[in-house]
């Protein structure tokens, strides 16, 4: 097995080494078009269904060749034992909360995490009697005190969305290690640039659906685990990824692992784009977050914790001062062709939203304002642009104009 912890491990090489001779030796896999599958002798139906046929497909929504394949690329990528993929992020975090606290238990949480998993954990959960703290993922004090006998997982984003906060993932992983508890890590916001398993989390989600697909043509997600935690989570008896089904389909699975062999060069353009705009933005004045600018809190942290070729990652937020003013400057960035106002990230042109009244609405505004979400933000996922001094300056004539410089 893989040293995890060694920090030069490079994941774009694991997806560059992936080699595939297809069913009739074609450079991609066959898609696997089937529902169900055939069995050749009665007694391997029955030893898959128990779990130990090896290589036995049984019925899709337990897993498909293209599934278990694009979750193979993906183990490999984050440096788990295995994945298991799912129809939407959404689809991965749940099974995993579901699978890992029963009634009664306990979460302790970021509180600045995807609006949908806050929604879940906050307004879902409590269904079941399952309780979460939310805690500034920046205080470590906090958040160990936060901990009691019923709590079973510390859950944080690596890259918080959308204040971009930093999560110590090494000390977490401590605290976690302590108690005897997972760290599971949504890295959604980060591929390739942080491997949370090189510092000690147990499991690792993405939603595929943004930089790893980067198409915006599907939602996906993915768990990373060990080998125990993805065979429980798929088990026929108790696992909530089976029992559940929230299966992704194998044509999408198919197109997703194409996709992901141009990762590596996409994730870089992404942060060499976001980190010229961040620098000049915050040179003519605006309140810029990004973690690659040195004004940001977190920004030697994040330096002790990326792979340093991919960049600080394309996602950085502006405050347009007002509601007002953010809906304006999006609207004229939108007309000049700048990007699109739409939630989601990762795609190649930019996108645009006021997080406040969008991908974190799920969230009280009272709380918003605790967490220093005020309503003015526009988070930018910036795109793939070839020529980004031209994006600049065009950028720059639309903050003008609505009068945010
Ligand atoms: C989008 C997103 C999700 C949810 O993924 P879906 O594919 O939309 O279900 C979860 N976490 C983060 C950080 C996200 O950005």
């Amino acid at each position: 097995m893989v040293d995890t912890k060694d920090m030069a491990l490079k994941p774009a090489n694991e997806i560059q080494d992936l080699q595939y001779f297809g069913e009739f030796g074609g450079v991609n896999p066959s898609i696997s078009d089937s529902a169900t599958y055939t069995f050749l002798a009665a007694k391997t139906m029955l030893d898959t269904f128990e779990g130990q046929a090896e290589g036995c497909y049984l019925y899709s929504r337990h897993t498909s060749p293209s599934n278990m394949l694009l979750g193979e690329a993906l183990a490999a990528m984050e440096f788990t034992e295995t994945a298991n993929v799912a129809g939407s992020g959404m689809g991965a975090i749940t099974s995993v909360i579901l699978q890992i606290c029963d009634a009664g238990d306990h979460i302790v949480s970021s509180r600045t995490i995807y609006g949908g998993t806050y929604a879940f954990a906050k307004n879902f959960l409590p269904k079941f009697n399952i309780k979460t703290s939310f805690v500034d993922i920046t205080n470590l004090e906090k958040i160990e005190a936060a901990i009691t006998e019923k709590t079973k997982m510390i859950y944080c984003e690596c890259v918080s969305n959308p204040l971009l906060e930093i999560a110590d993932i090494r000390a977490l992983s401590k605290i976690a290690k302590k108690h005897g508890i997972p760290l599971v890590v949504d890295n959604t916001f980060s591929p390739l640039i942080i491997t949370p398993q090189k510092m000690g989390a147990d499991i690792t989600i993405h939603s595929l659906t943004k930089f790893i697909n980067g198409t915006n043509d599907t939602v996906g997600g993915v768990v990373c685990g060990t080998h125990d935690f993805i065979n429980a989570l798929k088990s026929v008896n108790d696992g909530a990824a089976m029992l559940l089904g929230p299966v992704m389909d194998s044509l999408r699975s198919a197109s997703i692992l194409k996709n992901m062999r141009t990762l590596h060069i996409r994730m870089k353009q992404h942060s060499h784009n976001a980190k010229y705009l961040a620098e000049r933005f915050e040179k003519d004045g605006l309140t810029v977050v990004y973690p690659g600018l040195e004004s940001h809190k977190d920004h030697e942290l994040f330096k002790s914790m990326y792979n340093a070729e991919f960049g600080f990652g394309g996602i950085m937020t502006v405050d347009a001062g007002s509601l007002e003013k953010a809906n304006e400057l999006m609207e004229l960035m939108q007309a000049k062709n700048l990007g699109y106002l739409a939630v989601s990230l990762g795609f190649y042109k930019t996108l645009f939203s006021a997080p406040g009244s969008s991908t974190s609405s799920e969230i009280p505004e009272d709380e918003q304002a605790a967490m220093g979400l005020s309503d003015g933000i526009v988070r930018f996922s910036i795109g793939l642009d070839n020529d980004i001094e031209r994006t600049y300056q065009s950028m720059k004539k639309c903050m003008e104009t609505v009068h945010v410089l």
